[in-house]
């Protein structure tokens, strides 16, 4: 897609790899396992997508996602950082984060990011249990976990935690071990709930309505301890220390501009959502056409869908939104709801914790509108 005449100066760049060591048992995002041949067409295709946009359009962050960027090699770490410095102006960064895990993370890894000005690493670490790990599937132990946060740690780079809550067979007791431990290390810790996809293996074994009744409450814990230890809840599933909230997560929950680079990505330009070809093949296929616009679908939002998007993005965030950001029948949904829902000012609306709780309850009100 070609990115022209936007209304902001600084844009936000997502990258998708879309490679992982192995499919963990829930996933259902687009990556692929058997990946070793065709890292180096994916990072060519890359750049053939990056040289189509407009030239050096300035980006306030980078977020480098997956999958899982650390399966790249330092050389082809070299190859993805010199695609983003020779496409994009970089000189404005205030954040640029790489997602890793923790069995793939190096130290050649981190002093390139290091010398790289990355500021930095989101760990996927999602549980410090091993059986909860093997229940997910993944390919670290607790072992690495520990390892991988320590190494980041030592290093300076600012890291982030995720962590997976509802897993089957978790207690509040290893739950409070998982978030005890990672507040440790960690300056940012997003929590999520495990929810299952048609076609996961875990999918085949539970079901979401097992996994709810035992979520809740370990959300609400979530919700106790870690403001007790300085993590503030900015938002629904993200927890910060003062001053370290994901400045490129913000921009997609304030409907930001975000240009989107690789397979199955998604971007944001002044109400267009765009989304890249879904698989490698696809991406491939668009590459060698010098991705035309038929290569991406698009979907322009109204003024209306986008005033409600707006409403269910802002409020998932503790700043909430303006209400003169609000339609009329926005406005009086949300009164209409119980009070200890919602943080109220003349100024603006916000979600309560407990309104935090119960967002998805919220959005479905809000949705048909
Ligand atoms: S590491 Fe992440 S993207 Fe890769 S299979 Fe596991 S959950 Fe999916």
């Amino acid at each position: 897609m070609r990115v022209m005449q936007a209304k902001t100066k600084t844009y936000g760049l997502y990258v998708h790899v879309p490679f992982c060591e192995r499919k963990c048992r829930y996933c259902s995002f687009y990556s692929v396992a058997d990946h070793e041949s065709v890292i180096d067409s994916y990072l060519d295709a890359l750049e053939i997508q990056s040289r189509r946009l407009e030239s050096k359009l300035p980006l306030k962050t980078l977020y480098i996602g997956g999958g899982t960027p650390s399966v790249l090699n330092l050389s082809q770490w070299h190859k993805l950082i010199s695609i983003i410095n020779k496409y994009f102006d970089t000189s404005c960064l205030t954040e640029a984060t790489t997602e890793a895990n923790p069995n793939s993370i190096t130290h050649e890894h981190i002093s390139f990011l290091k010398d790289n000005n990355i500021s930095r690493v989101s760990l996927g670490i999602q549980s410090i249990n091993d059986y909860e790990l093997t229940v997910l599937g993944r390919v670290h132990d607790k072992t690495q976990a520990l390892k991988a946060m320590e190494l980041v740690n030592d290093s300076g780079l600012n890291l982030s935690c995720d962590l997976i809550f509802a897993i089957p067979g978790q207690t509040l007791r290893t739950w409070d071990k998982s978030l005890r431990t990672v507040m440790d290390y960690a300056s940012h810790i997003s929590t999520y709930q495990l929810t299952l996809e048609p076609d996961t293996p875990l999918a085949r074994e539970f079901t979401n309505e097992e996994l709810n009744s035992q979520g809740y409450a370990l959300y609400r814990y979530s919700q106790y301890i870690l403001p007790r230890h300085n993590f503030i809840q900015y938002e629904i599933s993200s927890f910060a220390k003062e001053n370290h909230e994901c400045v490129h997560n913000l921009s997609y929950w304030n409907h930001d501009n975000i240009i989107a680079l690789g397979p199955s990505a998604v971007g944001y330009i002044d109400g267009i959502r765009y989304s890249n070809p879904r698989t490698l093949n696809e991406y491939f296929s668009a590459a060698m056409n010098n991705f035309q616009d038929e290569s991406f679908t698009h979907e322009e939002l109204s003024p209306h869908e986008r005033a409600i998007e707006l409403a269910i993005l802002s409020l998932r965030t503790r700043y909430g939104i303006n209400r003169k950001d609000l339609l009329p029948e926005i406005e009086r949904v949300l009164d209409s709801m119980p009070d200890d829902l919602f943080i109220k000012t003349p100024e603006r609306i916000s979600l309560s914790k407990r309104g935090m709780r119960l967002g998805n309850a919220i959005w479905s009100e809000l949705i048909d509108l």
